[in-house]
């Protein structure tokens, strides 16, 4: 008996729809990205009830041939790729040639299209994948694709879309993305007959930030541009009043293709650093342009997630440029007073930094020692830390008085010393505090709170993360897998020598979780016994912890006191997670008896 056959090509087709095609918007990004590479300069979306109802896409590139148009619909038929080295310098934004199989295998597709030199154009009608009809109409130069019924065969799918709203802002979102990766060209979107996007097409990024934005947004925002032999980069990026709550407004483009980059985010919000209020996100839209040998887009099937050759040297640079763009951004910087900091910001439409080729040799932080190799901390031994204020403090009116300034947040911070330590005041005492230490502090018992309020919840990410690693890492990874995912740490194996995280622990938000699961891993390796679950929830939180500021980093004033400010909402700010000290205090008495003014 034969039980092995081939899959026809409908169903074949539905697998890949259910890969590529997962709602309306993937269908207007996979429609808008055909329109893109048939050099289209204006692309209309028109959508109907989310989506679900109907979808049509009309552009005015070079068309289809009449005769090849079916062919079109056939899985893996494409013209964009020829041999598998193409693959390695694609510059079109599809290539695999599974879209317009995939959608019209779950939907009805009306496909009309003409060619530049033809004096008619052809219009086809699929149905379930099948050409129900073909004829000769007239019709624009260009190509125009009508989806209706989507889903009507796969109610599996259906079950996934959520409000037709919620449909509609995917689609809007989708189609404003590849605006902001192509300024020069004109998108339209419209939902039930309502305008919701209008790009002009100007080539200017300002342009479609205003378009998505509004003008307030726009006029303020900063922006960025950077030339680097590798690679160019061109960006907005918004001032920190107009923050999101979430990262969905950070934006990424390589070559003309929007991306998903948690790497790429990360390092904006490192450069964010402080300047932005826990919580809240910055509108970015950052396009780069690079040779694409540099570049691997064949990672996933809705080509989303890329991986690049030079990523780690992007994210440096990404984190330099935000900050001097902001600190630029802020003229006057900043006026310090004991109550309140206040800066005056002046709108700021272009500010252009550009860097010298020494900015581009790896910042400070980068390279600063970790200087926490202190063994990491049970609960029983963390509970005896926070009994016992360890701040040094060298005089005798103890620790209390010193302790209230700290946790009203009446000292501020006036400089920084040797890199490692800040030196602030208040109307009493002198305080050198420990940056790194204290940052640790802060972040430890965030993570702790979070933890504990959150539980045992994770994060799913939007983009699943692929880790290569080697194949007994991946062995020991599965042993671990089911107490992780307690923790909130959701992987599974992806072949021999890879894994896919799924979920995150919340403490791990915003973080490297490529490089924390390394962490992780290496935890696992070195350590035979990580049976109790109690050490496995500190090494979730110590591995985040580790994110904190470094000895060698340099700090503006407003980052310090950003970090005393958090500092002094701490129950016990004095020491850090591993019992060192954060601060030490020289009081006015201190000093005077030091230089002999008193006796
Ligand atoms: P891919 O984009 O990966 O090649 P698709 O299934 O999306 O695969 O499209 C198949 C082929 O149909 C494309 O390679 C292209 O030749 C043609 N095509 C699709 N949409 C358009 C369009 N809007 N204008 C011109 N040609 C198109
Ligand atoms: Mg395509």
């Amino acid at each position: 008996m034969g039980y092995i056959q081939v899959l026809d090509d409908l169903v074949s087709n539905q697998i890949a729809a259910g890969e590529v095609v997962e709602r309306p918007a993937s269908v207007v990004k996979e429609l808008i990205e055909n329109a893109m590479d048939a050099e289209a300069q204006r692309i209309i979306i028109r959508i109907t009830g989310g989506g679900m109802t109907s979808i049509e896409v009309v552009d005015d590139g070079f068309g289809i041939a009449a005769d090849e148009v079916e062919l079109a619909f056939i899985r893996h038929a494409t013209s964009k790729l020829r041999s598998i080295d193409d693959l390695r310098k694609i510059h079109s934004l599809g290539f695999r040639g599974e879209a317009l199989p995939s959608i019209s295998s779950v939907s009805n597709v009306v496909v009309r299209t003409r060619e530049k030199d033809q004096e008619s154009g052809v219009q086809l009608q699929f149905r379930g994948g099948l050409l129900t009809k073909r004829e000769e109409v007239g019709c624009p130069v260009g190509t125009r694709m009508m989806i209706t019924d989507l889903f009507y065969n796969t109610p599996a799918r259906l079950k996934f879309v959520r409000s037709l709203q919620t449909e509609a802002g995917h689609v809007v979102d989708v189609v404003s993305r590849a605006a902001a990766a192509r300024p020069d060209l004109a998108f339209v979107v419209e939902s039930d007959g309502k305008g919701n996007l209008e790009t002009p097409g100007d080539g200017m990024l300002t342009s479609v930030f205003a378009s998505v934005y509004g003008v307030p947004t726009t006029k303020s925002a900063l922006a960025i541009s950077l030339d680097h032999p590798d690679y160019v980069i061109r960006g907005l990026i918004s001032l920190p009043e107009y923050s999101k709550s979430t990262r969905n407004a950070m934006w990424f483009s390589i070559n003309g293709r929007p991306i998903r980059s948690l790497a790429l985010g990360n390092a904006i919000l490192v450069g964010y650093y402080t300047t932005l209020p826990k919580g809240r996100y910055p509108i970015v839209m950052i396009n780069m342009t690079m040779d694409p040998n540099l570049v691997d887009v064949n990672v996933h099937p809705s080509k989303l997630e890329v991986r690049f050759s030079e990523e780690k040297d992007v994210r440096d640079l990404l984190v330099r440029a935000v900050k001097e763009a902001l600190q630029a951004g802020f003229a006057p910087p900043f006026v310090n007073t004991p109550e309140s900091r206040v800066w005056e910001e002046t709108p700021v439409r272009e500010i252009v930094s550009s860097y010298p080729e020494t900015a581009f040799k790896a910042p400070s932080y980068v390279h600063a020692p970790a200087i926490s190799s202190a063994k990491q901390v049970s609960d029983a031994q963390l509970a005896m830390v926070l009994q016992e204020p360890a701040a040094t403090v060298v005089e005798p009116r103890g620790p209390q008085i010193t302790a209230q300034a700290i946790r009203k947040g009446q000292i501020r911070a006036i400089a920084q010393a040797l890199q490692m330590y800040i030196v602030a005041q208040d109307g009493e005492s002198v305080y050198l505090i420990d940056q790194h230490a204290a940052h640790e502090r802060v972040l430890y018992e965030k993570f702790r709170q979070s933890f504990q309020e959150r539980g045992k919840f994770s994060l799913p990410l939007l983009v699943a993360i692929t880790i290569d690693l080697r194949a007994h890492e991946v062995q020991i990874l599965g042993k671990y897998a089911d107490k992780a995912q307690a923790f909130g740490l959701v992987y599974e194996r992806f072949g021999d020598t890879s894994i896919v995280v799924r979920e995150i622990p919340h403490i791990w938000e915003g973080l490297d979780v490529h490089r924390l699961v390394n962490d992780f891993l290496t935890d696992l390796l070195e350590e035979r016994d990580l049976d109790s679950m109690l050490k496995m929830e500190d090494r979730l939180i110590m591995r985040a912890c580790k994110a904190a500021i470094k000895a060698n980093q340099t700090l503006s004033i407003m980052e310090m006191n950003a970090l005393l400010d958090a500092l002094s909402t701490l129950e016990n700010p004095f020491t850090c997670p591993h019992g060192r000290p954060t601060a030490v205090i020289l009081s006015r008495q201190q000093l005077e008896r030091e230089f002999k003014r008193s006796l």
